[in-house]
């Protein structure tokens, strides 16, 4: 492989080492680009060089911390399956099709098997590994990396790449590496303790990139005022979270979690991409629980009424008590999902303005209609902020639109490739991210390989 000249006279010869792939970022998207490159170079009998640059001083990071540290591998289902649920702009999974397709969940957890992590999958579609340890995943990487003779260079972060006539030159604090063939998986924004600062954004922009600015994802949300403290660490089942602003509204089905600075849980964090957009346009956002999200009001209505006539003697509160929280149409007595939290209901009986010993025969029907709206609508405050670093992702990075989804290769800069986190797409909760992450690292790796690689859709 020959040698660059270069002119820069901070660089001595000595410091350069050359590769015909060079992947800066080592999770799991670099990682699997590495591995999917030595396959791949293997099954065609090119004796490639690869190099791979990570900044931390042991690759896989984020999937350590993935999952609550028992990482949440992949998703189960079919290709199809795992786009339509896993990411919901549908432009983002048209752009993953094609990487899903070629590197599926099965493909990551039989790769997983052959270095003896066997996965199980939960109720909920979920996979992790059985060891219920993310570190065993993240090992196995490790291992896999090894035997993919890939020249991995740790606690060695890149600084800037130049594209100098054919080759990139790729400069860190322990020299300069110059490559035919460069994959930036550098990954997103959040946590930037764990080694994701932007950087690779700032590389691909310096390389002719645009970057959709990062905004987060998969992040809690910050209210103005917090929850009552005896609200703290409540879970809501099943609810329905609408967040309204300027007129417009989204909402997410799904449990939900008072924390001592917001909400949490599965319908905040999903919808909170959604609500940073929002807040960006319109510098506000209020949030309320739709606690009977399969009920409309009139049916909801007719079920209070009907309970009143019933139980006139009741107390509104003890109602509330052993209410169903989230029924299914038609199944109003039903505890499907638990009941209502005790804890709440002071706050939706104050909400409402019912006095707490009220019974159903005491309730005017203007008092029943409030406890209606409350309960279709409790509000939850203003958010104040969505955190891009405590995000579980950022969404956000290099414009989709210049990557051609068939092999992951610039339609701006001959000969780079581009998969992972960085990428303008942000999957759901459940393994969709790390699946999409290896999965778009496979293809990299792949195509990085072949001697021409075309752009063309
Ligand atoms: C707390 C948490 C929990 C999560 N849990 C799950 C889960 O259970 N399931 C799931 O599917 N997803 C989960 N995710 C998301 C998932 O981990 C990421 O989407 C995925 O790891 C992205 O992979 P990546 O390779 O693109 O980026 P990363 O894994 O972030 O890797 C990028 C690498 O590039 C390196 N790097 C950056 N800049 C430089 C530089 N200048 N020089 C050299 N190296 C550089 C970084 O150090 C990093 O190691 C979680 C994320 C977090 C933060």
């Amino acid at each position: 492989m020959s040698r660059i000249e270069t002119t820069a006279a901070a660089v001595r010869s000595a410091e350069i080492s050359h590769s015909m792939i060079l992947i800066i970022g080592g999770g799991a998207a670099g990682m699997m680009a590495a591995i999917a490159a030595r396959r791949s170079a293997k099954a065609s009998g090119n004796s490639c060089s690869i190099t791979l640059l990570e900044r931390n001083p042991r690759p896989g990071t984020k999937i350590r911390i993935s999952g609550g540290g028992k990482c949440n591998v992949t998703h189960t289902g079919t290709s199809a399956e795992l786009l339509e649920q896993g990411f919901l702009r549908r432009n983002e999974a048209r752009f993953l099709r094609q990487a899903l397709y070629s590197f599926s969940n099965s493909d990551l957890l039989a790769l997983l098997r052959s270095r003896g992590v066997e996965s199980e999958e939960r109720p909920d579609g979920k996979v992790f590994p059985v060891s219920e340890d993310a570190s065993t995943v993240a090992r196995a990487f490790e291992e896999l990396l090894k035997e993919s003779r890939v020249q991995a260079h740790f606690s060695c972060r890149v600084r800037s790449v130049e594209r100098k006539g054919e080759l990139f030159m790729v400069t860190t604090a322990d020299g300069v590496f110059t490559a035919d063939r460069l994959i930036l998986a550098t990954g997103g924004v959040s946590y930037p303790g764990t080694g994701t600062t932007g950087d690779g954004l700032v590389i691909a922009r310096s390389l002719g990139h645009s970057i959709k600015k990062p905004s987060a994802a998969l992040a809690p949300l910050y209210t103005l005022n917090a929850p009552p403290a005896s609200l703290s660490g409540l879970a809501l089942r099943s609810i329905s979270l609408v967040a309204t602003s300027g007129g417009r509204s989204v909402e997410r089905r799904g449990d939900l979690l008072f924390t001592h600075r917001g909400v949490s849980g599965p319908a905040a964090l999903s919808l909170s991409r959604d609500i940073a957009e929002l807040i960006g346009e319109t510098g506000n956002c209020a949030l309320f629980a739709d606690l009977f999200p399969e009920q409309s009001s009139a049916e909801l209505e007719a079920e209070l009424l009907l309970q009143a006539r019933r139980s006139g003697a009741q107390m509104v509160r003890k109602f509330l008590q052993g209410c169903p929280i989230a029924p299914l149409s038609g199944a109003f007595g039903m505890a499907r999902q638990g009941t209502i939290p005790t804890a709440l209901v002071p706050f939706l009986m104050r909400h409402a303005g019912l006095g707490n010993d009220v019974t159903w025969s005491g309730l005017a029907k203007e008092k029943r209609q409030s406890l209606l709206s409350t309960l279709k609508r409790f509000p939850l405050g203003s958010v104040r902020d969505v955190p891009l670093d405590q995000g579980e992702i950022s969404a956000g990075g290099v414009s989709l639109g210049e990557v051609n989804p068939k092999t992951m290769c610039s339609r701006v800069v001959p000969n780079l490739f581009l998969c992972g986190e960085l990428l303008d797409y942000a999957g759901e909760i459940g393994g969709y991210n790390l699946q999409a992450a290896f999965s778009t690292g496979w293809m990299a790796g792949v195509n990085a390989v072949k001697p021409v690689v075309t752009n063309s859709l």
